[in-house]
């Protein structure tokens, strides 16, 4: 429900958090832990929806309502897992996709990208952008890397300093193609060591109508937002559609890095 909706609102992408399953499947949730977001419905075993999505199987996940603790108008939702994702949408949306907890869920990545290949998106990927793949750990991205170097990436950074990232963007340039600051960490000079090294900034996660016209008005390339609409609107005539926007952002990636 919320993927529609973001598409709707004019989103380019739709973010996708994973977490892995006891069983080895990836599945969509933000938290760790089921504990905020899913509930057992009557008759379901209450453990099945408490604690770690990695110590559940997907079966159990399944029974899981995912909807009502937002909204009774969303009452029995599911847990959609990557493969449902990949199935609603094919190669009609653009994903953003982050490797959550990837320590606590060895495999994950060569599912992520087996996944991948299976749904024909690595070249779209690689080309078009038509996946980015973003995470916290910087090990994960190496890992993925190393299995498919055509593969964009995004480097996330905790809130810090635009000092602290700025000292890191040579070792990040060697495998990623942008950067995902705290929005709070982002000034002109962050910015431009980023484009410097042909480093697309997307802050996170901002909701503000002022907060998107600062950000633009620093040059960022992107942003993560709940507020697609407002950002479409923030951007007026500028806003481009989700595919034209990923694509121009392969091509002045590719064109940047040619000039290095
Ligand atoms: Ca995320």
């Amino acid at each position: 429900a919320a993927y529609d909706l973001a598409l709707e609102q004019g989103a380019d992408y739709i973010e996708i958090d994973l977490q892995m399953t006891a069983d080895g499947v990836l599945v969509a949730l933000h938290d760790k832990t089921l504990n905020r977001t899913a509930d057992a419905p009557e008759g379901v075993p209450e453990q099945y929806c408490r604690g770690l999505v990695s110590k559940k199987t997907l079966e159990q996940i399944k029974m899981c309502d995912a909807g009502s603790w937002f909204s009774p108008d969303y009452a029995g939702e599911q847990i959609p897992t990557l493969d449902e994702i990949f199935q609603r949408y094919g190669t009609s949306v653009n994903y953003y996709i982050e490797t959550k907890n990837p320590d606590a869920a060895p495999g994950m990545e060569e599912e992520l990208v087996r996944l991948l290949g299976e749904y024909d998106l690595i070249e779209p990927a690689a080309e078009n952008w038509q996946v980015l793949i973003q995470s916290f750990s910087a090990e994960s991205l190496m890992k993925i890397h190393e299995l498919e170097p055509s593969l964009p990436l995004i480097q996330l950074y905790w809130a810090g300093t635009s000092k602290s990232i700025q000292r890191d963007l040579d070792a990040v340039s060697e495998y990623a193609v942008g950067i995902g600051p705290y929005k709070k960490d982002v000034d002109a000079a962050l910015v431009e060591a980023a484009h410097e090294r042909c480093l697309a900034v997307h802050p996170y996660t901002v909701n503000t109508v002022e907060e998107m016209e600062a950000l633009i008005a620093l040059g960022v390339d992107g942003m993560f937002t709940n507020n697609p609409d407002d950002l479409d609107s923030v951007l007026g005539d500028a806003a481009l559609s989700g595919e034209a926007a990923a694509q121009q952002a392969a091509e002045a990636y590719r064109e940047c890095s040619a000039g290095l």
